[in-house]
């Protein structure tokens, strides 16, 4: 019998309905004050079936319909036949009798342990405890690249402080890979990353955007309301200093509508000084794209356009702000989108975000060497 459900790690929806062949359901805002739109379940009993998952409200799929795991949520593909952003998804189960469906392709703890399960032994990984989260899980951060004292440039890495945008965690993946390539290529930095800030979100399967009572990238004020945030603000205090040259926070931004959601973009400071080093770091990385994922330096979003204006930021102060006004001297901060599903029409997928990551690694490998950015 077809069936449906969310008992899974980071799983997420309200099924309302399973009927014949279709399942109706939308999106869990259990967590957040606005509706958003991530939801991932399992679906068993489906081999031989052609099913329909029925979305009862809009925006609920991103403009390559929705991503397909048969392997128990091991890998992900999008859905071979979609119409973008359409209420529903018609798939072909073949003899799989066990799929899960999501937005995209859910990155959790598992994903990460199994990074870390791939670079286990090399000398130039380091991995520590950030915090203990309110569930009482260990929130992890990690070190590549050189040992600490040893560098010439640190880079402070961090994503997930909204819990449902998982495609940045293959881009971060893709950094450190390069990170950890060799002593020649990665040069004197020292990568600083915390790739699941709230990690309690990430396996629950929460939205984690505009999270109730506090958004966790609203939370880098006087008193943090998360324990992550806080051990956040500590790392940077106590691992850092003046060598810190980039503070990259990586986000995903809406799933429908204004061509802003469709590339991978800066999203400008208002601070002059912050700025001019955005628009410089984004210039070095267009010049460094290999990957199929394109970048242009020119979509990096002012501040004053589109969502980017001071009404987005009073609940608070984000990290890329905080980690700015404390390392002013030195460094570049910025939040950097990562669509979930195209950048200028080519698919996101693992594979390409992470070679994303790579050209990223490139680029703030330039930056940090190009001392003279620095004004
Ligand atoms: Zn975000």
């Amino acid at each position: 019998m077809l069936s449906a459900d969310t008992d899974i790690p980071a799983g997420n929806g309200i099924i309302t309905a399973v009927e014949g062949d279709r399942i109706h359901l939308h999106p869990d805002n259990r967590d957040s004050t606005r509706d958003w739109f991530y939801w991932h379940i399992r679906v068993r009993g489906c081999a031989g079936r052609r099913i329909t998952l029925v979305f009862d409200r809009p925006c609920t799929m991103t403009v390559r319909g929705a991503a397909v795991s048969r392997d128990r949520g091991k890998t992900w593909a999008w859905v071979p036949e979609f119409t973008p952003y359409a209420l529903e998804l018609s798939y072909a189960c073949g003899d799989a009798d066990e799929l899960r469906f999501a937005l995209a392709m859910p990155y959790t703890l598992a994903n990460l342990q199994e990074w870390l399960g791939r670079h286990a032994g090399s000398p130039r990984l380091r991995q520590h405890e950030l915090c203990v989260s309110r569930l009482g899980r260990s929130v992890p951060w990690l070190e590549t690249g050189c040992a600490p004292g040893g560098e010439t440039a640190q880079v402070l890495l961090t994503a997930r402080h909204h819990c449902c945008e998982m495609m940045a965690n293959f881009v971060l993946e893709g950094v450190l890979d390069a990170s950890l390539a060799d002593e020649q290529v990665s040069g004197g930095l020292r990568f600083i990353a915390v790739p699941l800030v709230d990690l309690d979100g990430v396996e629950a399967g929460d939205q984690g955007k505009a999270r109730h009572p506090h958004d966790h990238n609203r939370d880098y004020g006087q008193s943090p309301l998360y324990p992550e945030t806080a051990a956040v603000m500590s790392l940077v205090q106590r691992h850092t200093d003046s060598r810190l040259r980039a503070a990259l926070d990586l986000h995903c931004p809406f799933v429908v509508g204004d061509d802003c959601n469709h590339h991978i973009y800066i999203v400008g400071s208002e601070d002059p000084v912050n700025w001019r080093r955005q628009q410089a770091l984004a210039g070095i990385l267009e010049e460094n794209v290999q990957g199929p994922l394109p970048y242009d330096a020119g979509d990096t979003l002012p501040f004053g356009k589109k969502w980017n204006t001071g009404a987005n930021y009073g609940a608070g102060t984000t990290c890329a702000r905080w980690v700015f006004q404390e390392r002013r001297e030195t460094a570049v901060a910025a939040t950097l989108e990562i669509p979930y599903a195209t950048a200028k029409g080519v698919p996101v997928t693992p594979d390409s975000a992470r070679a994303f990551g790579h050209d990223l690694f490139m680029a703030l490998r330039e930056w940090a060497q190009r001392r003279e950015a620095v004004d």
